[in-house]
C-alpha cells in the first residue's frame, strides 16, 4: 500500500492511498487542477483514481466535487447524512451511479480493500474517520476530531499507519486573533484536536506495528509544524514509528511497506517533493 498527502490543513485536505493498481482519494477539498498535478509531481497515475472516500461536508474536504463529477467518472463514498449536507451545500447533482452509500461502523469491500468508515465527533452532520485494510496492511485518516473517543481509539488501535489531526498549540489559539465564538467551537468537544491531544491518542493507541505516523490538518494560523511535532515526538521518542508533518502546499509521500528500519524514530523530510 501506497500514501500521499496531497494536501492538508483548513484550505483543502486530500489523501491518497494506492495499491498499485487503483487509488482511492481520502477527502477532495483541493482543486481537480491541483489533484491532477500532485499526483503529477509524484509520478501517481491519475487513471488509477476510481474513487473518493469523503469524511465531511465542510468545504476544506469537498471543493473539488463539482468539477470532479464533470470530469472524471470517479465515484464517492459518502454516508447518506453526509451525501445530503454536500447537496444541499453545492448546487450539484450527484446521480446515483456515481455515489457508494456508506455507514458508519459497516465495512465496505472496495476493489479488494476493506473500507470501514466510523463515526466521530466533529461539527458536521455524520463525520468519519476512515479506517482501510489491504494485504494485510491496515492505515486510517482521522481529522478533523473534537476528542478522541473509545470508538475511534478502537479504529486507530493495530495500525501499520495514522494519518491523525493535529490542529493546533491550544495556547497559540487562545492567546491568537480568531474571535472567540470561533475559538470555542475549535478547542470544543466536535471542534478540532490539538497537538497534545493528537499526542495522548498516539500514546494510547500505539504498538510496535505502528510504522508511519503523519500529522495532519495543521492550524495555519494556530500551530506550528515543530509545536506539532515536538508533542508527537514526545510520545514516540523510544518506539520505532517514522513521524512525518503534512503540509498544505507540498505534497507528501509515504510508502506503508514494512520496510522501514526499525531502530528509532525517523524525522524525515527528504521526502517532501518541493
Ligand atoms: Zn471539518
Ligand atoms: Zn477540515
Amino acid at each position: 500500500m501506497r500514501y500521499a498527502s496531497l494536501a492538508s490543513g483548513s484550505k483543502g485536505n486530500c489523501h491518497a492511498f494506492s495499491d498499485g493498481e487503483s487509488t482511492l482519494l481520502v477527502d477532495v477539498g483541493i482543486s481537480f487542477l491541483q489533484i491532477r498535478r500532485r499526483l503529477e509531481a509524484l509520478d501517481w497515475d491519475l487513471e488509477q483514481v476510481r474513487a473518493v472516500a469523503i469524511t465531511h461536508e465542510h468545504s476544506d474536504h469537498i471543493a473539488a466535487i463539482p468539477v470532479l463529477l464533470k470530469r472524471t467518472d470517479w465515484k464517492f463514498m459518502a454516508t447518506e447524512e453526509t451525501m445530503a449536507a454536500i447537496l444541499s451545500i453545492q448546487d450539484v447533482d450527484i446521480p446515483a451511479s456515481r455515489w457508494i452509500p456508506l455507514r458508519a461502523g459497516h465495512a465496505l469491500d472496495w476493489e479488494g480493500w476493506r473500507v470501514l468508515p466510523f463515526a466521530i465527533p466533529h461539527d458536521a452532520a455524520d463525520p468519519v474517520g476512515y479506517r482501510l485494510e489491504l494485504g494485510g496492511h491496515s492505515a486510517a485518516v482521522v481529522t478533523d476530531l473534537g476528542h478522541p473517543t473509545a470508538l475511534v481509539l478502537d479504529h486507530c488501535s493495530g495500525l501499520d499507519h495514522l494519518t491523525l489531526e493535529s490542529n493546533h498549540d491550544v495556547q497559540m489559539l487562545r492567546e491568537g486573533s480568531y474571535p472567540p465564538p470561533l475559538k470555542a467551537r475549535i478547542l470544543s468537544r466536535v471542534g478540532h484536536l490539538s497537538n497534545e491531544a493528537a499526542a495522548g491518542l498516539l500514546d494510547r493507541v500505539w504498538s510496535p506495528r505502528l510504522a508511519s505516523v503523519v500529522l495532519a490538518h495543521l492550524s495555519e494560523q494556530n500551530n506550528e509544524p515543530e509545536l506539532a511535532r515536538f508533542a508527537a515526538t514526545e510520545v514516540l521518542r523510544h518506539r520505532a514509528t517514522r513521524l512525518v508533518v503534512a503540509t498544505q502546499g507540498t505534497p507528501l509521500p509515504l510508502s506503508l511497506e514494512p520496510s522501514v528500519p526499525r531502530d528509532g524514530i525517523m524525522m524525515d523530510v527528504e521526502m517532501r517533493i518541493e
